[in-house]
Parts: C-alpha cells; sequence; structure tokens
C-alpha cells in the first residue's frame, strides 16, 4: 500500500476512475495473487528458468518495488513506462517542447489499451498499465513475425496475393484472429495466453513494442502541452475540434518517437512504423467488433479514425529530412497490415459461416 497521504489518495481516487467495467474481479485476483507470491515470484518462476541476468535483476528489482504501486499493483507497468517517460522528457527538453511541470508517472487499472493523461496546474499524472503494454507485446510479435515473412523478398512482390499465404502457413493469421477476437468482445488482449514467437525475433519484437509504447507515451505528453497552453479550455486552442487535438498530440508523439528511435538505434522508433502498426491493431480489432456486432468500438464523431491518424503519420513523413527513405517503408508495412486485416476478416467470416 501506499504511504496515507493526500496526493497518493488522489492517485488511488484516479486508479479507481480507470478500472474497465466488468475487470474488477480480474484485477482483485491478480492483486491477491501478486501479494501473496510476490517473494517466491523471482526463485520459483524466474529463477529456474535459463535467462539471462539483466533480466533477473529487473524481475528481483520489480518484486521488491510492487509495494510503491498503490492496489493496483502489476509486475511490470511502473518499470516497463516510467524510464521511457524519463527519456521521451530529456528528448523534449532537447527539442524544447518539454512541458513546465512534472509529470508523474502512476500504473493504471484499465484493461483496455489506452492510457490517461490527467494534466493539472501544480504537476501531470500519467496513468498506463498492464492494457496498454499487453496489447502492445501481443501485437508487436504478430507484427514483427509479420515483418519477417517480407525479409528479402523484393518489393514487387509485396502484395497482400503474396503474403497472405506465408502469414496463414505462418499461423499468423490464426494468432491475429483470436486477439482481435479478444479485443472486440473484451477490450482487452489481457489473460491470451502464450503466443510464442522464434527466440530470434525477440530483440526485433522488443524494438517494436518499445516503439509503440513510446508514441503513445509521447502523444499523452502532447496533451500536457496544449493543458498548459490552453488551461482555460481543457487544452484545446481556439476554434479547434477534438479532432485536431488528437492528431496534433500524435505530431507531438511521433516527433519524440523518430527523436527516440534515432538516439536508441530503434528503426522501428525512427521510421514511425511502430505507430503505424499500433493504429492498425487498433483498426483490425475495430474492424472485427463492427463484424461480430459488439460495441467495444462505438464510431466516434470527435476522434480521428485509424484511417486518418495514419494519413496524419504520412503527412508528417512529408515535413521530415528522412522521408525519402521512410515512405516507402512504411508503405510497405501499410500493404502487409491491409494483408493481415484481410485475413483476419475473412477468417472470420469463415468461422461465422462454419459455425451456423
Ligand atoms: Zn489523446
Amino acid at each position: 500500500m501506499l504511504e496515507d497521504t493526500e496526493e497518493n489518495r488522489y492517485v488511488e481516487y484516479l486508479q479507481k476512475q480507470l478500472v474497465t467495467e466488468g475487470s474488477e474481479d480480474f484485477l482483485e485476483e491478480q492483486s491477491k495473487w501478486l501479494r501473496e507470491n510476490r517473494h517466491t515470484l523471482f526463485a520459483n518462476k524466474i529463477g529456474n528458468h535459463s535467462v539471462d541476468t539483466s533480466l533477473m535483476r529487473f524481475m528481483e528489482w520489480t518484486v521488491q518495488d510492487l509495494s510503491t504501486q498503490g492496489p493496483y499493483q502489476d509486475v511490470f507497468g511502473k518499470r516497463i513506462f516510467e524510464p521511457l517517460l524519463e527519456k521521451l522528457l530529456k528528448l523534449a527538453e532537447e527539442h524544447k517542447i518539454a512541458p513546465k511541470l512534472p509529470i508523474y508517472f502512476s500504473t493504471s487499472p484499465a484493461v483496455d489499451a489506452s492510457p490517461a493523461a490527467v494534466p493539472s496546474s501544480e504537476r501531470h499524472l500519467l496513468f498506463a498499465g498492464q492494457g496498454t503494454y499487453s496489447f502492445c507485446n501481443y501485437w508487436g510479435k504478430i507484427y514483427t513475425l509479420s515483418l519477417q515473412q517480407l525479409a528479402g523478398v523484393c518489393r514487387r512482390k509485396h502484395t497482400a496475393k503474396y503474403v497472405l499465404p506465408k502469414l496463414v502457413r505462418r499461423g499468423v493469421i490464426g494468432s491475429a484472429t483470436s486477439l482481435a477476437w479478444r479485443y472486440a468482445t473484451r477490450g482487452s488482449v489481457l489473460g491470451i495466453g502464450k503466443l510464442a514467437i522464434p527466440d530470434k525475433l525477440s530483440d526485433a519484437r522488443m524494438l517494436m513494442v518499445t516503439a509503440m509504447e513510446v508514441f503513445i507515451l509521447g502523444h499523452e505528453i502532447g496533451h500536457f502541452l496544449l493543458q498548459e497552453d490552453f488551461p482555460d479550455t481543457n487544452g484545446t486552442p481556439p476554434d479547434w475540434s477534438e479532432k485536431d487535438v488528437e492528431l496534433h498530440c500524435d505530431v507531438v508523439g511521433l516527433a519524440l518517437c523518430t527523436s527516440f528511435g534515432k538516439q536508441e538505434g530503434n528503426p522501428f522508433a525512427y521510421q514511425f512504423i511502430g505507430p503505424l502498426l499500433f493504429f492498425s491493431a487498433m483498426e483490425v480489432c475495430q474492424r472485427v467488433s463492427r463484424l461480430i456486432g459488439t460495441r467495444q468500438f462505438e464510431e466516434s464523431s470527435t476522434h480521428p479514425s485509424h484511417a486518418e491518424r495514419i494519413q496524419n503519420i504520412f503527412d508528417f513523413v512529408k515535413t521530415i529530412k528522412g522521408r525519402p527513405r521512410i515512405r516507402p517503408v512504411l508503405r510497405d508495412c501499410l500493404r502487409l497490415s491491409k494483408a493481415l486485416e484481410f485475413g483476419v476478416l475473412a477468417n472470420i467470416v469463415h468461422i461465422a459461416s462454419c459455425s451456423r
């Protein structure tokens, strides 16, 4: 439990607002399990596997630190997002776009993919957690596996006709269908179980997941910046729609993401592949949701569509120096993600027709 201070009570209050409806039992179970097992978690679950020492240190540190996370503990949230946020804020400072007020990170109990930004006049709070990192992690695996199918293939063959059978054979369409179905029906991919990928892809997967996460955090930094400039209108400049605000925050996220990628040697961040595939994943989930008639994704007239947000990425690329190299790569990724989307939708239609 956190120390009983006014500040912490406020954080806990906000955390409670973020709990996704219907996930209370799951969160309580998880919290209880962690409390009971945190001392043996490291020794029994991790210590027996042959993992590298940095991962072991990471786990040890994480398990010892659970008590500082409030009632909604999870093993990785704080450890994943806090260091990334720190790096992004340093980059923002270098580019002279850093928020003036400090940003505190807190674990979010939400199980859907969105983090939450809570700006204020003294300091900002950013909530993210397992909903976000599990989404990025699973879809990061799907897209890393998918991109592997393009390796060494000449660009003329980057068509759905050529790529789709490879994705089906490799089991990618099957796994992506399960993920999209889960998200469309439950609003989260948590608890879906193991999705194995070859060891040789784990570094690439890590880079992909980080690229998505960095963009997501950068977007929230965009909201804090707008809030500081336009405090009286909750961070909305005059004559801007909510859509304009979201697209602008995406641009802040993209600028920080590419700068992070350059600094860290992460091509998926530098070339905007992480953000593009994050929106592609959201789009697949939304399309499946519409197809099977669940209501996880209501069409929003105020928010930009995923297609608009992807177009926003291409528009942003036009304004930067590296565009001649980045644009064709992004187009390939978009074509690949569209092939995957087609495969998933065909799969769902097939499953539905068989179950009739
Ligand atoms: Zn936003």
